[in-house]
């Protein structure tokens, strides 16, 4: 029997798995990407001594081949940090989670959260995936923490109302105390490890490095190849407006929403659920700064409207490696989508004077370096259209051989870790097509 074509579309950590793990058995592939680098969001940028990541990006392993495959792959270049994880609101720093560290907030708001919490829990509620998330943010936490974190931080994260949201996604992001620990968290100043991100690692240059290691081991990538067209007759794809290339199967790592300027003659109930799709993107600042750091935190979370950002990162925290000696960096995300747009003309300025209302950065501060990265493509957005319009597309696209990949192939919220086990599944389903 002839041997069959796999082409893959996109080179992030999705498709550089796939690759990764089919070349492992002796299987041949081609990976094409628009970009003139692999990795996708797995990237870092290297400017007059900064590293800066597309995006804050760290490891979180809930699996071990994953872990020890990373090890493997850096060596001793990887380091394992323990969470130094911050919320800033009512004019403090308090330890992140919110609902499991309410010592030193305002006695109004403990009390609140507190009562809130107990009443809700007493009358007990089982969720299902399709509920709302603002309901099952009101039965899990109650009224409490719901109107002092999770609703604001949430609507500022998604962009959209939590009503409009399932719980299809949460799958442990979320931590949930028990009422002890709330307890705990109250009367002391408490560093209870809770939640998927209690400790993390990082590689030591960047998370550049994970995609690198991939990139070195693997055969026939094309950087600079922009997949226009998909043929699904012909079994063809167009690259860069040009060349054709065949394949039996297609492995597409590309933003499912883009998939539908990709294929041509769509039937007009596909055509429809792609349109439903519905995602978030982020806006990222990263400065350098003429000083050192005078702490250890790795990132803060911002719930307030007051705040134009929902997160602030210090990669320098991450790694020395990350900034001059004697010099310090900052990342700062903001979320934003059709419905809930930024003015990037102004976003800067105002990003900046956030900064300083916070206490971030000082007035006197230096700032010798400003970069800036938007993501159109960020988070999926779980809506109630989601289950429906994602499944349609992706048995569409699966009966003509495509098969979906990754983050944004496969439109799910998954990590790095997850988005590599993918690759590594897809891989093992493809040798039984072969
Ligand atoms: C703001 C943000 C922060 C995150 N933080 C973390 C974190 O801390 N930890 C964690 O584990 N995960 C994090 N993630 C998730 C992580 O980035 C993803 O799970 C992972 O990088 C996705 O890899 P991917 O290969 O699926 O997609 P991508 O990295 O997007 O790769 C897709 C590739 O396809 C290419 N491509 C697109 N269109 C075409 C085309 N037409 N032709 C050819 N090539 C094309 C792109 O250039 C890209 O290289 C974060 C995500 C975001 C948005």
């Amino acid at each position: 029997m002839a041997k069959k074509k796999i082409i893959i579309l996109g080179a992030g950590l999705a498709g550089l798995s796939t690759a990764w793990h089919l070349q492992r058995k002796g299987y041949d592939c081609q990976i094409f990407e628009k970009e003139s680098e692999t990795g996708g969001l797995c990237r870092s940028k290297k400017i007059n001594g900064f590293t800066f990541d597309y995006d804050g990006h760290l490891l979180h392993f809930k699996h071990n081949y994953t872990l020890q495959l990373i090890k493997d792959l850096l060596g001793e270049n990887i380091i394992r940090h323990r969470r130094s994880a911050w919320i800033y609101s009512f004019g403090r720093f308090s330890h992140y989670p919110f609902q499991a560290n309410l010592y030193g907030l305002p006695k109004s708001i403990v009390k609140d959260c507190l009562l809130e919490f107990i009443k809700t829990n007493r009358n007990g509620c089982k969720i299902k995936e399709s509920t709302s998330f603002r309901y099952w943010i009101d039965k899990t936490f109650g009224k409490g923490i719901a109107n002092h974190f999770m609703i604001p931080y949430n609507t500022k994260f998604w962009t959209v109302p939590l009503a409009d949201l399932t719980c299809e996604w949460i799958d442990g992001f979320i931590p949930i105390p028990t009422l002890s620990q709330i307890l705990e968290g109250t009367i002391k100043e408490s560093r209870q490890n809770l939640g998927y991100n209690a400790s993390f690692w990082y590689p030591e240059r960047g998370i550049n490095e994970v995609s690198r290691v991939f990139t070195k081991e693997i055969k026939n990538i094309y950087p600079r190849c922009c997949v226009n067209e998909i043929n699904l007759n012909k079994k063809e794809i167009r690259l860069n407006g040009k060349q054709k290339e065949k394949f039996d199967f297609l492995i597409s790592t590309i933003p499912l929403p883009e998939m539908l300027y990709l294929l041509r003659k769509l039937p007009r109930n596909i055509a429809i659920s792609f349109k439903n799709l519905r995602w978030n993107s982020i806006f990222n600042l990263n400065l350098g700064i003429e000083k050192k750091l005078n702490h250890c935190r790795h990132w803060v979370y911002f719930p307030e409207k007051d705040f134009c950002f929902f997160r602030v990162g210090f990669p320098s925290n991450f790694s020395s490696l990350l900034a001059p000696a004697d010099k310090s960096s900052i990342y700062v995300e903001i979320s934003y989508s059709g419905g809930k747009p930024i003015d990037k003309n102004n976003i800067v300025l105002r990003i900046k004077e956030d900064l300083k209302k916070a206490g971030i950065i000082t007035p006197d501060d230096q700032v010798c370096l400003e970069d800036t990265n938007d993501i159109k493509y960020a988070y999926p957005i779980y809506d109630h259209n989601y289950r429906q319009s994602r499944e349609k597309i992706l048995k569409f696209l699966i009966q003509n051989n495509i098969i979906p990949c990754g983050r944004y192939g496969s439109w799910r919220y998954m990590s790095m870790e997850d988005v590599i086990l993918d690759g590594k599944n897809i891989a093992k389903g493809m040798l039984n097509k072969l």
